[in-house]
């Protein structure tokens, strides 16, 4: 995702952007090195045609590193021209630390990090008290001791996203689900245990549907049947009331038409 406006945009975006983009032209740079390596290896092998084969493949990684690092150079201006702004990464091992930078004397050329670039542009102090005993005494070495205690709260971008995704996926159950108004499980005698809001209205209209053909065939006979049915429809429309913040009467209105269509399809004619 290339950004519109580079003086507007803010440090996360702009260090995203770079994230991006070096991780690609590190992928582009590793295909160059295998795929030079192995044309050595038919040359050497005097197989010239296999070798020639490999040149476009090799042409179109260095293309890719050229045009990643052409596009990061803005962004790098872009930092160095707003003076800089903090940056954090997380060395990625069991219990890594956050650092400042990746030149921070205690890693290694080796060290794997991930840019913590949702952080970028954040308080120093803030970054501190996430990272709690995980930030580095190096690139922290004001962090107050009781900060240096607590677990770590540091997530990566990855991290987060899938945590944001999950959240999004619980909305939507949640959005479809039906419980009591306590939040307890919707039950009713005759319909079951209801858990959809959409089980929720069909139970609805058969519940008051076969009330309404209990009554046709013997009202007095079946009246404790059909005051079941009605307290059970009941339930629901107060169930769906509460979800929805709306009056039961409204409810009630909003359904009938299914009720009555349900009555005309599958009981008034018996
Ligand atoms: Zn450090």
């Amino acid at each position: 995702m290339a950004i519109e406006d580079l003086t507007t945009a803010n440090p996360t975006e702009i260090d995203a952007e770079l994230d991006r983009l070096n991780t690609e032209r590190a992928k582009a740079e590793h295909a160059v090195r295998m795929l030079t390596k192995r044309r050595q290896d038919w040359l050497e092998a005097h197989a010239a045609d296999l070798a020639a084969g490999l040149e476009p493949q090799i042409e179109s990684a260095s293309q890719t590193v050229m045009e990643c690092k052409v596009a990061a150079g803005p962004l790098e201006d872009e930092f160095d021209r707003r003076g800089g702004w903090t940056r954090a990464w997380l060395v990625l091992n069991a219990g890594g630390h956050v650092h400042r930078t990746m030149e921070c004397r205690t890693c290694f050329d080796t060290t794997k990090f991930a840019w913590l670039t949702h952080l970028s542009g954040h308080d120093e102090t803030e970054i501190v008290e996430l990272a709690g005993k995980t930030a580095c005494t190096e690139c922290y070495p004001s962090a107050p001791v009781e900060v240096r205690n607590r677990p770590s709260q540091i997530k990566t971008p990855e991290q987060l996203a899938r945590i944001a995704e999950k959240a999004e996926r619980a909305k939507a159950r949640a959005a479809k689900a039906i419980t009591a108004p306590d939040g307890t499980p919707l039950r009713t005698r005759h319909g079951g245990a209801i858990a959809t809001e959409f089980s929720a209205r069909r139970s609805y209209a058969e519940l008051l549907s076969y009330a309404r053909h209990l009554a046709k065939r013997n009202v007095a006979y079946h009246r404790d049947t059909i005051a079941e049915y009605q307290e059970d429809a009941r339930l629901i429309l107060v169930a769906l009331a509460a979800k929805h913040g709306r009056t039961e009467d409204d409810l009630r209105e909003e359904l009938a038409p299914k009720v009555e269509a349900r009555w005309q399809r599958e009981h008034s004619k018996w």
